[in-house]
């Protein structure tokens, strides 16, 4: 097929009356096409505008045509149609959706949830707005030890039912894959459970889940009693629940909150290298509250992704820089680690900055957005509300944002082969606004905007 534009896919061999689907009548597609995005190629979403071709329903109007569940081909309408007749593909086997003058854009890849908990935590707003820190409130035996002992008394039913209940919520924000984190067990069989569930959970789908290993994620109350508590917590970590979570066979990712107070640069190293030593991949929770070495660790080790990031080390910048600078030196070389920023923590916990996103893509450092959805410090599952508070907290501009939220959250999961952009061949994951342009989705703050959100090619929310 060289000489075409398009890359049509399965040779039109489908049984199914319809196999095929066409979005037509879009103001606007955005593909984010073309991989990772860095610097300033972070604001370069690939916006192909109906307007400066006379409009949604002009014939160069730019439409989408899926196949089985794959992206076949994004371009200009009657081209696009007469190509897909000339290559085996008869129109009559193409469902049409109208997006009635939205913008269509890749399905949200939302790269950092705690997805599976029990129990809520709205009493510690209190504490907080009267000055208690979230060190002092774990201090305290509440924070995140309160969600532990609830989850830890939760059955697997009950967690996906809750899983369920907000896997919902974030697909009609227009979400289509998530990464979704354990670690509020604690324990190796709680820890096994709540991995197990985001796995059946994305198998029940529509909503693809990679599961993460959180395992240290604090230190459980069993083990704070005692004088070493944190280090013989680390041990426990390394000797029994690695060695568990790797035969269970789920966990894609191991992760580590690397923090003063926490676990130490040091304890998470030995953690995420034994969690290499079995073949996951690494991302960590760094330099949250304190610089503390995690943006080095992370860009030493190779994770995939370092996440929250709002107080990270010139040090650390650079050593993310450096991560960047190499892998785009090298297509073949290490993967860049993709700064994963969480701004509706850093907005719900009431401080007084975010993280440094502007800085992370002056260094050419790519960025992704996440909810960062968990009970205690972000309980938002809306990642268009995240682009919002990033766009208001951190300076990112919408197109900077989308680009966040889809290629390269896509990348900081793994997935950039799969998800993050409308590409043939990928995944036929769309969605269907129900405004004119992308900009708009973090210019109307907690609207509903996802009109058609498609998965694999199929329909999944329709509010048309
Ligand atoms: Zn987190």
């Amino acid at each position: 097929m060289s000489g075409s534009p398009f890359r049509l896919i399965h040779g039109g061999r489908s049984e199914e009356p319809t196999p095929g689907l066409l979005i037509v009548g879009a103001s606007e597609v955005v593909t984010v096409a073309g991989g990772i995005r860095a610097g300033e190629r972070q604001s370069d979403v690939g916006r192909l505008s109906a307007a400066e071709v006379g409009g949604p329903d002009a014939p160069d109007a730019p439409v989408v045509a899926c196949w089985e569940g794959r992206i076949a081909a994004v371009g200009p309408r009657a081209a696009l149609e007469a190509a897909l007749e000339a290559e085996g593909y008869p129109l009559g086997r193409f469902a049409r959706i109208d997006a009635g003058g939205g913008t269509v854009t890749p399905g949200l890849v939302d790269p950092h949830t705690h997805l599976l908990f029990a129990g809520s935590r709205e009493d510690e707003w209190g504490m907080r707005q009267r000055g208690a820190g979230y060190l002092e409130i774990l201090e305290a035996g509440g924070g995140i030890l309160s969600t532990v002992a609830a989850t830890r008394a939760a059955s697997v039913d009950e967690l996906m039912a809750h899983g369920r209940r907000w896997l919902d919520e974030m697909l009609g924000h227009g979400v289509t894959t998530i990464e979704a984190k354990s670690g509020y067990g604690l324990d190796l069989e709680t820890e096994i459970r709540l991995l197990e569930a985001a796995h059946r959970l994305g198998k029940e789908g529509p909503i693809d889940i990679v599961p993460t290993y959180l395992g240290a994620h604090a230190v459980p109350p069993e083990f704070r009693s005692r004088p070493d508590g944190t280090e013989a917590y680390v041990r426990s970590v390394i000797e029994e629940q690695l060695p568990g979570v790797a035969a269970h066979g789920r966990a894609r990712f191991c992760d580590v909150f690397c923090e003063g107070g926490v676990f130490s640069a040091d304890q998470s190293r030995r953690i995420l290298e034994t969690a290499a030593g079995f073949g996951m991949q690494l991302r960590l929770h760094a330099d949250e509250l304190a610089p503390s070495g995690g943006a080095e660790l992370a860009a030493e080790l190779g994770a995939y992704s370092a996440d929250h990031l709002a107080t990270p080390s010139p040090a650390g910048i650079e050593a993310l820089a450096g991560a960047a600078a190499a892998a785009a030196a090298s297509p073949d070389g290490p993967r860049p680690v993709v700064a994963t920023v969480l701004p509706a923590t850093t907005w719900f916990l009431m401080k007084d900055h975010g993280a440094p996103a502007r800085a992370f893509i002056d260094n050419g450092i790519p960025v992704a957005l996440g909810t960062d959805f968990n009970p205690g410090t972000s309980p938002t599952a809306s990642l268009p509300l995240a682009m919002t508070v990033a766009c208001l907290e951190l300076g990112l501009t919408p197109d900077e944002a989308l680009t966040a939220v889809t290629a390269n959250a896509a990348w900081s999961i793994g997935l950039e082969e799969e998800v993050g952009s409308l590409e043939p061949g990928k995944s036929a994951d769309l969605v269907i606004w129900r405004v004119p342009t992308s900009t708009q989705i973090p210019y109307w703050p907690a609207a509903d905007l996802a009109r058609t959100v498609i998965k694999r090619g199929r329909v999944v929310v329709d509010r048309g």
